[in-house]
């Protein structure tokens, strides 16, 4: 007698935050849910996070899910029989520098356009607020400070045991000690899954693994890139002098966030080169584990946060930790369903903000699931934007090293990444690089951002103000408008749609008519069944029964598999090298018509 159950609808692999908040809101839905976790709940790395809740995220919906979870937390506090260790004590952030202020005020504006509170503070009012902070010279010191009322903290392991606990009162089962081995599949659909203790038979099923959901991954043929980094914090003994009410301090200039903890400090670091960790895999006895401290890597960071609170240079370290988080090439979390498969989920790759963001991704995954779509706009971290070739060991190593500093490095309008570049060259590379090119990154492929007049450098100065390229993009512009431009589009994802009904198709999924002259090329959008936008696209009709589709390369799978969704309607062809591998069977060649 195991205690598995023969049959389940959905399995969740993984007992960490997120696992454990997408079985709590999947129950709430009524659905038959088990959760499988190879160890003990929150073993992996959510049991050492530091535990800070932010609300302010790049965007409107993920913001709102940000939101909704210090909401959630909020509420299982205020239940009887739980406790979260959920402080609403806010959030105070500093800028040292012009450009620093500049972005926090953006943020504070697209925040409050959010719905957000946000306060800006003067130095006196920071110091009220935080009494530890020292200002040297209030001038060349720091620039300014924004505080965030309804941040707060929140004890990592204490929100996910009340999230499985109220998962496990509303029927859901959590088997702990028990590894995911492998899946049996059909087709494009997981059928069973394989534990240490028997096989469950299951409709969907969830990759919630944390740094471990890469292998598992592959062992149901879908690429998630994702690399450990060592994340490192410290935490001083105890002074009567820590004020209980301190806010969480971020001071990203100086890499650094603190937060107070029963009367102690923790001060955790976003270093501007990170450590890859894990190259061999992960060892197969890891629970509840750390990594050896580095404080040479580490010192430098502690030194900032000395000079800017100096209670640190009277109080001893009482623990160095070091743990491991996964981080994706993009700096943004996976969610969704796979493309081309039938019934794959993954939530995984949080990048440092798995506990602030689990409450939200369990609500919106919950949706996910049960109506194999989202509700939402959720492209930013839609796992349909994964290509082939970042599931490549090297490349992630290389990425990952600068993604975790990028999260308090400014964030540049127009920044391109520094690591694992040229990873796709056009024919075109070299011509255009001997002709002044300064390249970007798309989808891994280097693509002309603009050229560079005599004597300039083909470098980004990066600015919140003009341009460093401004002029020559108006030259650019100049000449196209009032000469004629060839424009290079090899990167660009491209499939021939034909068939005798696909001006019928495409008008069916376009909102533009199709049914135009040979040759004129149409800027349309491809729209889902509520009509809403899933692309930007351009269609050229070719020939009578044939169009050129043009998408970016980043939008191959999602595109494709929107396309793919009518089954044996159209006849495609894929001309692209972006996903070759990606052709699905039952697509590749079909005469039929819509
Ligand atoms: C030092 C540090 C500080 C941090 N501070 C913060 C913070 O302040 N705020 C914040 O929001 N985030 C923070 N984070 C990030 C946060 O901890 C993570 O994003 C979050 O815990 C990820 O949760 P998870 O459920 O995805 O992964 P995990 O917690 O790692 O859970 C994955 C689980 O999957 C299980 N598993 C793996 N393979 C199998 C298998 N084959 N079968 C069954 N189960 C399997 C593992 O045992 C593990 O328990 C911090 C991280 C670190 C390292």
């Amino acid at each position: 007698m195991t205690g598995l159950p023969s049959h389940t609808q959905v399995i969740i692999v993984g007992g960490g935050v997120i696992g454990c908040s997408i079985a709590y809101h999947l129950a709430e839905k009524d659905i038959d849910v088990t959760l499988i976790e190879r160890k003990s709940l929150t073993c992996g790395t959510t049991w050492h996070a530091a535990g800070l809740v932010g609300q302010l995220r790049a965007t409107k919906n993920l913001t709102k899910m940000a939101k909704y979870s210090t909401e959630l937390y909020q509420k299982l506090n205020s239940m009887d029989d739980l406790s979260t260790g959920f402080k609403q004590n806010g959030s105070l952030s500093i800028a040292e520098n012009v450009s620093r202020y500049e972005e926090l005020s953006r943020g504070v504006s697209m925040g409050r356009n959010f719905g957000l509170e946000i306060e800006e503070m003067s130095f006196e009012k920071m110091k009220e607020k935080y009494s530890l902070l020292n200002f040297q010279n209030i001038d060349d010191d720091v620039k300014g400070g924004f505080f965030h009322p309804n941040d707060g903290q929140i004890n990592p392991v204490d929100i996910t045991m009340c999230l499985a606990k109220e998962a496990r009162r509303m029927g859901c089962k959590i088997i702990e000690n028990n590894k995911v081995l492998s899946f049996d599949q059909e087709e494009d659909k997981v059928t069973r899954v394989i534990t240490e203790m028997g096989s469950i038979n299951c409709d969907k099923i969830v990759i919630a693994a944390g740094m471990w959901s890469r292998e598992i991954g592959k062992m149901c043929g879908v690429s998630i890139p994702l690399h450990a980094c060592e994340h490192f914090y410290a935490l001083t003994e105890f002074s009567s002098e820590i004020p209980r009410d301190l806010p969480v301090l971020r001071i990203p200039d100086s890499q650094m966030y603190v937060k107070e903890d029963a009367g102690k400090l923790l001060i955790g670091a976003f270093e501007k080169k990170a450590k890859p960790w894990g190259m061999n895999g992960i060892p197969e006895n890891f629970e509840f584990d750390s990594l050896p401290n580095d404080l040479e890597h580490f010192g430098p960071i502690l030194m900032n946060a000395m000079s800017r609170l100096p209670i640190l240079n009277e109080l001893g370290i009482q623990s160095y930790f070091n743990g491991p988080e996964s981080f994706t090439p993009d700096d943004r979390y996976y969610l969704g369903k796979v493309p081309y498969k039938e019934n794959i989920f993954v939530s995984a790759g949080f990048n440092s903000i798995g506990i602030q963001s689990a409450g939200g991704v369990g609500k919106v995954m919950s949706e996910w699931i049960v109506n194999d779509k989202s509700k939402v706009d959720l492209w930013d971290v839609d796992i349909a934007r994964v290509l082939d070739f970042q599931d490549d060991s090297d490349y992630l190593r290389e990425r990952s090293s600068e993604t975790l500093g990028l999260l308090y490095k400014l964030h540049w309008p127009y920044y391109q990444y520094e690591t694992a570049r040229n990873k796709i060259q056009s024919p075109l590379f070299d011509i255009l690089k001997s002709n002044g090119a300064c390249f970007g990154e798309a989808a891994g492929w280097e693509r002309p951002n603009w050229y560079t007049s005599a004597n300039q450098e083909a470098k980004y100065e990066y600015s919140y103000g003009r341009q460093n390229w401004f002029e020559n993009a108006r030259e650019e512009c100049d000449a196209v408008r009032s000469n004629i431009g060839l424009f290079e589009l090899t990167s660009f994802s491209k499939f021939i749609i034909k068939g005798k009904d696909s001006a019928n198709f495409l008008n069916y999924v376009c909102v533009s008519d199709m049914n135009t002259s040979i040759g004129k090329i149409t800027y349309t959008q491809l729209l889902n069944e509520e009509a809403g936008t899933e692309a930007d696209i351009t269609i050229t009709r070719l020939e009578n029964n044939k169009y050129l589709y043009v998408t970016a390369p980043t939008s191959h799978n999602k595109d494709l598999f929107c396309l793919f969704k009518f089954k044996g309607v159209i006849f495609l062809t894929i001309n692209s090298s972006s996903n070759p591998r990606y052709i699905p069977k039952h697509n590749t060649n079909l005469t039929s018509s819509f």
